[in-house]
């Protein structure tokens, strides 16, 4: 880590460029602040500019767009806004931070930027299988996330896999639009809460396969099954599917502010609630990073802006 010379202190620095952030830049831009958000690096599966939404297809519940708007042209119609407002960008990932003194410190590599206060957006990330074909299926079949995508199933038998609440939730979830929902989990019993469980296993459209890895997807270009593999028998089959939700679990994107920002046991942002205030004066977090109930780009968004006006409100007290 280098030290910079430099006295440029911003305003704000964004840390994260998926809905929260990109909201937070059009409102601080807007309001005269000149943001830089440091907005991710392309290559990168969890900080890509953009976030979550660049991994998406077809967005349909986004107000606005009744016609409905691909998830990587609605985030670079977000970037576009802010910058037509004067935020500035740098493509590139944050590596360190130092917020026990003001400004706070932001590294990028060896680079180092400076700032009155921060705006931290770095969202979240769905656990995947880490199967080979997941990068080239999602948003073609594969999903993570039933609220986004169940609507595109109509009719159709699709799969979850998972046995936490989120599986069982979006299991249950999904049988609103599809024919028929497997529930594959990988041991003989579910982790999610009791009623929960017992709305899915009583649903005549849920089918539980029990004890079951997904060991591979099929299709090329479009998602038509799945091979399983029995994890007691070592038994393989196919599953014809034209729809798999992955519902292992979320994890957030924290590791930068570990032992610095209050988080809860599962890595989540803690923030002041009714507002995005975190434990260090001067820094707040918005969007998935800090919320695991709705996740949705429209309530990151509304955080977002959250962050923006407390921001503002905060640093226009700071300088009386
Ligand atoms: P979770 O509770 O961590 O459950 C993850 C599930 O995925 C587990 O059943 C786990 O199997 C399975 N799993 C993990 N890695 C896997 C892999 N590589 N391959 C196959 N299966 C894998 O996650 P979650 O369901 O997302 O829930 C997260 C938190 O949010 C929980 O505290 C939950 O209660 C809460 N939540 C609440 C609600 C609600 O109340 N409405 C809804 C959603 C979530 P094992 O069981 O074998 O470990």
């Amino acid at each position: 880590m280098t030290t910079d010379t430099s006295t440029n202190v911003r305003n704000v620095i964004i840390i994260g460029s998926g809905p929260a952030g990109l909201t937070a830049a059009i409102y601080t831009a807007r309001a005269s602040l000149a943001p830089l958000v440091i907005e991710g690096e392309p290559s990168s599966t969890s900080d890509q500019p953009g976030g979550q939404l660049m991994l998406t297809t077809e967005v349909e519940n986004f107000p606005g767009f009744p016609e409905g708007i691909m998830g990587p042209e609605l985030m670079m119609k977000f970037r576009e806004q802010a910058g037509r407002f004067g935020a500035e960008f740098l493509t590139a990932k944050a590596t360190a931070i130092d917020f026990s003194e003001r400004p706070f410190k932001v590294w990028v590599r060896d680079e180092l930027y400076l700032a009155d206060s921060i705006i931290v957006s770095t969202g979240a990330q769905s656990l995947m299988l880490g199967l080979e074909k997941e990068p080239l299926l999602l948003g073609h079949g594969l999903s993570t996330c039933a609220t986004c995508d169940g609507f595109f199933f109509r009719g159709q038998e699709i799969a979850v896999v998972g046995g936490g609440d989120s599986a069982v939730e979006e299991a249950t979830f999904l049988t609103k639009f599809a024919s028929k929902v497997y529930l594959i989990h990988r041991r003989d019993s579910l982790r999610a809460s009791k009623i929960m469980q017992e709305r899915a296993l009583n649903h005549p459209k849920i089918e539980m396969v029990w004890n079951t890895a997904v060991d591979d997807l099929i299709g090329e270009h479009k998602l038509e099954g799945a091979v399983l593999r029995n994890t007691v028998t070592g038994e393989t089959s196919t599953l014809p599917v034209t729809g798999l939700f992955v519902a292992i679990g979320h994890r957030p994107n924290t590791d930068l502010f570990t032992g610095v920002l209050d988080m809860e046991d599962s890595g989540y942002l803690v923030t002041k609630p009714g507002s995005s205030y975190t434990n260090v004066d001067g820094v707040f977090a918005c969007g998935d990073v800090q919320d695991h109930t709705y996740r949705q780009a429209i309530t990151a968004a509304g955080s977002g802006c959250m962050a923006a006006i407390d921001a503002e409100r905060w640093l226009e007290a700071q300088h009386g």
